[in-house]
C-alpha cells in the first residue's frame, strides 16, 4: 500500500530525516521505534500531509481495483455496512523533490488517517460529532449513512452510550478510543498511530492497545510509532528502528526486538524492555 523513498526533511539547520525508505504492504503493520527526536513523528506527519518533506517520494497504492484483493475492493477492512461501494482510487505518487501542489497534498491526506498522542478531539463537539465531522464535511458522504457507521464503530469500542458526551467528560483511554473510531470512520487505506498510548495513565493503556491489536488482526494497514515494545512485538509484522533521522535496523518484530544486530538498537531495546 505504501512506499516511501529517500524522504528528507530539515527544520532550519536541524536535519530531521535523512533519506528514509519505508515499505508497508497491504494488511501489514509496521512499528517505528527509536529515541526521542529521531524523526518518527515527522515521518507520520509527512505521510498525512501535515508536513512537507524537502526531498523523496511517497506512493500510496491503488484501491478498489480488481487486482486489489477483497479487502481493498470493500474499501478497507471494517467497512461493512454503508453502501459497500467504495470509490476506486488510482495509485498516487508525490515527488517532493519536484513541485508538489496543495491539491496533491490534499489527495495524499485523504488516503490515511492519523491517531494522535493527545487524541486531538474537538472539545466543543460531542463524541458522535467528532467522529462524523470528517466523513460528512470533508468527504461529503451522506450524513445518515455516516452516523449509522459511526454508531456501529462506537459500539464496537464500548462507547456508544457516550456518543452525546463531550471529550472532557471521558477518560483519556475513552478519548483515544474515540480518536481511533474517528480515524476508522474516514475509511482510510492507511492508519497512522503516533504514540497512541504515551499520554495515558498506565491502567488505561491496555484497552487502547487491545483495540489496535484487533484492527491489526482484521487486516488494516498500519504504521505505529510506539514506545511499547511488548505491544510492537505482538502486533507488528515489521519493526523499524530509527536514530538521528536514518533507519538503523529493520526486520521482523521478533528479530529486531529479541536479537538486534546493531549496537544502537541493542542499547535502545535493552533500556525499554
Ligand atoms: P518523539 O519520540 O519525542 O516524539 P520523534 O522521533 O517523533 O520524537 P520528531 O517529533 O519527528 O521525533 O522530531 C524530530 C526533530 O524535529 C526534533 O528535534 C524536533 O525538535 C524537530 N521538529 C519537529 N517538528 C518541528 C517543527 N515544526 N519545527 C521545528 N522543528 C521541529
Amino acid at each position: 500500500v505504501l512506499q516511501v523513498r529517500g524522504l528528507s526533511k530539515s527544520f532550519g539547520a536541524n536535519t530531521v530525516l535523512r533519506g528514509i525508505d519505508l515499505d508497508v504492504p497491504r494488511g501489514k503493520v509496521v512499528a517505528l521505534i527509536g529515541p526521542s527526536g529521531s524523526g518518527k513523528t515527522t515521518i507520520l506527519r509527512s505521510l498525512n500531509g501535515l508536513e512537507t518533506p524537502d526531498a523523496g517520494s511517497v506512493t500510496v497504492g491503488a484501491r478498489g481495483t480488481s487486482a486489489d484483493g477483497a479487502a481493498g475492493a470493500a474499501g478497507g477492512p471494517g467497512s461493512e455496512g454503508g453502501t459497500g461501494v467504495e470509490p476506486v482510487l488510482p495509485a498516487l505518487t508525490l515527488d517532493f523533490g519536484a513541485k508538489v501542489t496543495p491539491r496533491e497534498v490534499a489527495a495524499l491526506r485523504d488516503r490515511s488517517a492519523m491517531v494522535f498522542q493527545h487524541y486531538n478531539l474537538f472539545p466543543h463537539l460531542t463524541v458522535l460529532q467528532n467522529v462524523i465531522e470528517g466523513p460528512v464535511r470533508v468527504q461529503k458522504r451522506p450524513r445518515a449513512e455516516v452516523v449509522a457507521e459511526a454508531e456501529k464503530l462506537l459500539d464496537r469500542v464500548g462507547l456508544l452510550e457516550k456518543k452525546d458526551a463531550h471529550p472532557f467528560e471521558l477518560s483519556g483511554g475513552q478519548q483515544q478510543r474515540v480518536g481511533i473510531v474517528r480515524a476508522l470512520a474516514l475509511k482510510p487505506q492507511l492508519l497512522l498511530f503516533d504514540e497512541p498510548t504515551s499520554a495515558l495513565d498506565p491502567e488505561l493503556v491496555d484497552d487502547v492497545l487491545e483495540v489496535i491489536k484487533e484492527l491489526a488482526e482484521e487486516g488494516w494497514t498500519m504504521v505505529i510509532v510506539t514506545h511499547e515494545l511488548a505491544f510492537a512485538r505482538q502486533t507488528a509484522d515489521e519493526v523499524v528502528f530509527m536514530a538521528g533521522g536514518v533507519v538503523v535496523e529493520r526486520g521482523p518484530a521478533s528479530q529486531v526486538l529479541r536479537n538486534p544486530q546493531e549496537e544502537r538498537t541493542q542499547a535502545f531495546v535493552r533500556r525499554l524492555l
